[in-house]
């Protein structure tokens, strides 16, 4: 199968494969500018994949040296692993949201038994059982070597709505949060080379994709109490996508598709579905884990390995949070670890 594929005008996509995962591959794009290709994204960081990125650059006729900058729409390895490798093969500088940069530095910096501890207290307080939070505690006290994870820290910040500096190109960056707190969409504002109807194209990370709806959990910050809505957020970011009304959307999994504001429209509809679902649910008051135990998932509870399990119960906090912003929850009061019911 071949791995590059021409959108035409200048764009080009390489499926750099995602090793173990049911997502398959990265869609990173390349673009062509007048001092050289900057690429949309590179793909997870493991030997298979960084020779696919390279061999799918020279088959688009360029070469990994060539490489002028990397936009990334968000931290998550799948996106922004191979920057690193691609920065010190062509000298190219990497761009990001302060939001997302914010992260990966807190990710280089901090030891992993702090993230362990912190986890396991906020699974605790949702109400996990032990069974689920002992490993994490254990991981906590160390003795035992952790792998440590030193995403490349990027040198350029993705300010929203201004134009990136590349030339002969207008590509300007639409701050879309929610998915992650700087996950950044890019909207190409040039005619569209197949003329088709709307607004140029969108580069859509995974803000918006086809098929499949993105992991919405809460933005993990140890360092930070701050109550955010991630949902509130994302619900937000996809009507500000639906208004540029790009002709073509280019999302970092699966493919292009078109019609942006018809696919706005079902994850609207998707998440006001799944809302209404969790409060029929809270007719009896659930924490966060017995919510997450109940909540339709793509295969049952009992099959959903442990390191899934959280990042289940985090999607089900995000949605409580949504719910509480709103007003169609509350808290039950005196309840421990904190339950919470239909209002
Ligand atoms: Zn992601
Ligand atoms: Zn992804």
């Amino acid at each position: 199968m071949a791995r590059t594929f021409d959108h035409g005008g200048g764009v080009r996509s390489i499926r750099v494969p995602i090793p173990d995962n049911p997502l398959g591959y990265t869609l990173v794009y390349v673009l062509d500018t007048g001092r050289g290709p900057v690429l949309v994204d590179t793909g997870w960081d493991d030997a298979g994949s960084w020779d696919t990125l390279v061999a799918g650059l020279d088959a688009c006729g360029t070469g990994v040296r060539e490489v002028a900058g990397v936009v990334v729409t968000h931290h998550h390895p799948d996106h922004h692993g191979l920057c690193g490798r691609v920065r010190e093969a062509s000298g190219a500088w990497v761009a990001m949201h302060a939001a997302d940069a914010a992260i990966v530095r807190r990710t280089r910096e901090a030891r992993p038994e702090r993230w362990f501890a912190y986890m396991a207290a906020k699974l605790t307080a949702a109400g996990a059982p032990q069974e689920q939070v002992a490993p994490l505690r254990a991981a906590a006290r160390g003795g035992r070597e952790l792998p440590r994870f030193s995403p490349a820290l990027p040198d350029r910040e993705i300010v929203p709505g201004e134009l990136l500096d590349l030339p002969g190109r207008r590509l300007r960056a639409i701050w879309t949060p929610g998915h992650t707190p700087g996950h950044v969409c890019l909207h190409l504002e040039e005619r569209h080379p197949g003329e088709l109807p709307g607004q140029g194209r969108l580069f859509s990370g995974d803000h918006m994709l086809p098929g499949i709806t993105p992991h919405i959990g809460l933005y993990e910050d140890p360092d930070d109490a701050t109550v955010t809505d991630p949902l509130g957020d994302y619900l937000d970011s996809l009507e500000r996508v639906s208004l540029l009304g790009p002709a073509e959307v280019l999302p970092a999994h699966r493919h292009a598709f078109t019609d942006a504001p018809a696919r706005v429209r079902e994850l609207l509809d998707h998440h006001e579905e799944r809302l209404r679902g969790l409060l029929a649910l809270l007719a009896t008051p659930l924490t966060p884990w017995q919510l997450a135990e109940r909540m339709r998932w793509n295969r049952p509870w009992a099959d959903i390995p442990p390191s899934s399990r959280t990042i289940a119960v985090s999607e089900a906090e995000s949605h409580l949070r949504h719910l509480l912003k709103q007003g169609r929850v509350e808290q039950v009061p005196g309840s421990g670890p904190v339950a919470y019911a239909a209002v």
